[in-house]
């Protein structure tokens, strides 16, 4: 059993290159991104919550994160591996993420950092604004989720080189070699 820790900045590829090892290794996917559009779109209680929170642009708190996490993982006892994408994004996320981890006896195995500049997100998320309509790619908005990352997500990266599981690939360039690099570091 492997579990991954796709990281980056919002647009830098995380959920393409998640389909693809989800189809290659069998993971079951954690999105908490889709799972908080998942609440949202369907009114429930938990998305009356966060919908205003999500859409401008910033962080829905720990407390209510880290408890969202923690139902998936227990849907799942059988999965073969986790991939985890857009969580953790604090270190309390991280800290947490490696309780659960190591009271199932288990533990993250890998984290894999995609390295794409400031420049490039923006402008992947200008083009995926006008392909799938998400009110949190707007400009005001997309600043704040940047903003949100490189203020308080990139602070989970030191949390895992400490513990020697950290490892970058580089972001941009074409899809499939990116992948490549991806798995080099999965099956190392
Ligand atoms: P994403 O699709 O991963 O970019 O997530 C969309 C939005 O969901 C983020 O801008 C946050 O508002 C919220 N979100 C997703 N994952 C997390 C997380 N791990 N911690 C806090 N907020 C999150």
């Amino acid at each position: 059993m492997i579990n991954l820790v796709l990281f980056g900045p919002p647009g830098a590829g995380k959920g393409t290159q998640s389909e693809k090892l989800i189809q290659k290794y069998g993971f079951v996917h954690i999105s908490t991104g889709d799972l908080f559009r998942w609440h949202t779109k369907n009114d429930t209680p938990l998305g009356k919550r966060v919908k205003e929170i999500m859409n401008s642009g910033a962080l829905v708190p720990d407390e209510i994160t880290i408890a969202m996490l923690k139902e998936e993982l227990d849907k799942n006892p059988q999965a073969k591996g986790f991939l985890f994408d857009g969580f953790p994004r604090t270190v309390p996320q991280a800290e947490a993420l490696d309780a659960f981890m190591k009271a199932n006896g288990s533990a993250i195995h890998h984290v894999i950092a995609l390295n794409v500049t400031e420049e490039e997100v923006r402008t992947r998320i200008a083009k995926r604004r006008t392909i799938e309509n998400r009110a949190d790619d707007e400009e005001e908005k997309l600043n704040k989720r940047i903003t949100e990352y490189f203020t308080k997500t990139i602070h989970v990266l030191p949390h895992y080189e400490k513990q020697g599981r950290l490892n970058t690939v580089e972001g941009v360039g074409n899809i499939e070699d990116i992948f490549k690099n991806i798995c080099i570091l999965i099956n190392k």
